[in-house]
């Protein structure tokens, strides 16, 4: 079996083809790393850390053809595909720095002499599986921290982003077994939750849910972070201009394919109107085009069945009664391409506000009140993202306190976040512990007490 990815912008376009590790493959770069295990922790904290401050420097520069090969196997505009490469960068110096952080802690015993330690120690191998749509960033928020703490990692990357995850890799440079790259699908996606030893995925609500009673059957530490129907809430007194700005972002930027993209749009009140034609006139401003030239915002979706799956749903929306108040259609050049679409009048039982459908496809509701607009925000069980537009500093700490979602951003764009903070979000869109910052680094590492008594105590 082959992996092949082709560049959505231009489908005739092979950009990479290579055997699949298949699951017995997958299964030996697990024992591969397994055996590397030993010797990366014990190479001690300075030399993990420059190694990680090597990958840092290495995806510096390469910056340029990093940008590039994004561009051109997954579809994200060129300027987005920079700042995923300088936020790849980052993250490695980041995690750079963990492995000098204390691994434990002193305690007092609750009664008598002695002393309690609580230790971390990496579990051995971190089985990581990955999306597309951040090809170098999520593999590296995923495998530095693993790395940092002493684990070895085997990835498996999405089919769609696997030239990106091998060039990563081989700019890493890690010795042999400690970082490994398995091409393929959910075959070896299966195989390598069957044999790691902790396991990171993000990805789709169905397959994460999937890894997650897989992972849990072997009874190993799993995270899971998953799709999203993330809200934004508009009230009157919000610079409308300027959230209908940052709401375009949301929405349209990387073509909605990010899992805090914009997909419905709450306006408040008297915001109803005013809001709807300033985002008109937003998305209107960002169509759909080249990823490789610096001024696009919304380039192609990854790939037919995306866009076939799109267009059916902005169809039957129309069908029940929906009016498009922008976009709508396929755009006539080659590739994947979607305008940039705004509905309204959408029923609330169709697919478009019950699922994730990864597009640049956002659907305009009213609400009456904040309390209306949070209960519409909060009715949905992919609660990862959202953001509230308004200038008054008591209806944003309310409308937060509020929200279901993990992330919750006011008067920017749901889309983003520093990723040396918690990432993840709640119900359906997140599983265990948060990704990023101290939380990932306890998640890759398992606490174990230490009791430590004078010799010759009687107890
Ligand atoms: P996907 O679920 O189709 O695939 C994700 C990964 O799982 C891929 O590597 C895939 O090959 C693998 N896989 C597929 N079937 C498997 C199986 N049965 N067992 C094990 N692994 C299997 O998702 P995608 O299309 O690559 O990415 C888009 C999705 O990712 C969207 O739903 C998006 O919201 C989500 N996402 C979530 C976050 C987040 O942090 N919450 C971030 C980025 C993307």
């Amino acid at each position: 079996m082959t992996v092949s990815s082709y560049s959505p912008a231009d489908p005739g376009d092979l950009v990479v083809r290579v055997e699949a590790a298949g699951a017995a493959g997958t299964a030996a770069a697990v024992e591969r790393a397994r055996a590397a295990q030993p010797g990366w922790r014990g190479a001690g904290a300075a030399a993990r850390s420059a190694a990680l401050t090597h990958a840092a420097e290495a995806v510096e520069a390469h910056a340029g053809e990093l940008a590039a090969l994004i561009v051109r196997e997954v579809g994200k505009p060129l300027a987005e595909a920079r700042g995923e490469v300088a936020r790849t960068a980052a993250i490695w110096r980041y995690y750079a720095q963990a492995p000098y952080a204390p691994s434990g802690a002193a305690h007092e015993p609750a009664a008598g002499e002695g002393l309690l330690l609580t230790r971390r120690r990496p579990y051995g191998v971190a089985g990581l599986i990955t999306p597309w749509n951040f090809p170098l960033a999520i593999p590296t928020w995923k495998a530095a921290p693993a790395l940092a703490v002493g684990n070895t990692v085997v990835l498996k990357p999405a089919p769609e982003g696997t030239a990106c995850a091998l060039r990563l890799a081989e700019l890493a440079g890690l010795p042999a077994g400690v970082l490994t790259v398995v091409p393929g699908g959910a075959a070896e996606g299966g195989a390598l939750v069957a044999a790691a030893d902790v396991v990171s995925f993000t990805g789709s609500t169905a397959v994460g849910q999937a890894v997650v009673a897989a992972a849990t059957g072997r009874g190993i530490p799993v995270q899971a972070e998953m799709g999203g129907l993330n809200a934004a809430v508009v009230l009157p007194d919000a610079d409308l201009g300027q959230a209908a700005a940052h709401l375009a972002a949301a929405i349209a930027g990387y073509a909605g394919q990010k899992c805090t993209a914009t997909s419905r749009v709450i306006a408040v009140g008297s915001a109803y109107e005013p809001l709807a034609e300033a985002l008109v006139k937003a998305l209107g401003a960002t169509p759909a085009g080249d990823p490789g030239d610096p001024a696009t915002v919304c380039g192609p979706v990854i790939g037919e069945a995306a866009l076939t799956r799109l267009t059916g749903a902005i169809g039957s929306a129309r069908a029940a009664g929906a009016e498009v108040l922008t976009g709508g259609a396929r755009v006539d050049r080659p590739g994947w391409f979607v305008e940039p679409t705004l509905l309204a009048g959408v029923p609330a039982e169709h697919p478009l506000l019950v699922e994730e459908f990864f597009g640049p496809v956002a659907v305009l509701l009213p609400a009456a009140y904040l309390d209306e607009a949070v209960a519409l925000a909060n009715g949905t069980r992919h609660s990862l993202a959202a953001s509230v537009h308004t200038r008054d500093l008591d209806t944003a700490l309310a409308a937060a306190d509020r929200l279901d979602a993990g992330m919750i951003r006011i008067n920017a764009p749901s889309s983003g976040v520093d990723f040396h903070l918690p990432f993840g979000g709640t119900k359906s869109a997140s599983h265990g512990a948060r990704e990023q910052g101290q939380a990932v680094l306890d998640f890759f590492t398992a606490s174990r007490t230490v009791t430590l008594l004078p010799a010759g105590t009687a107890r």
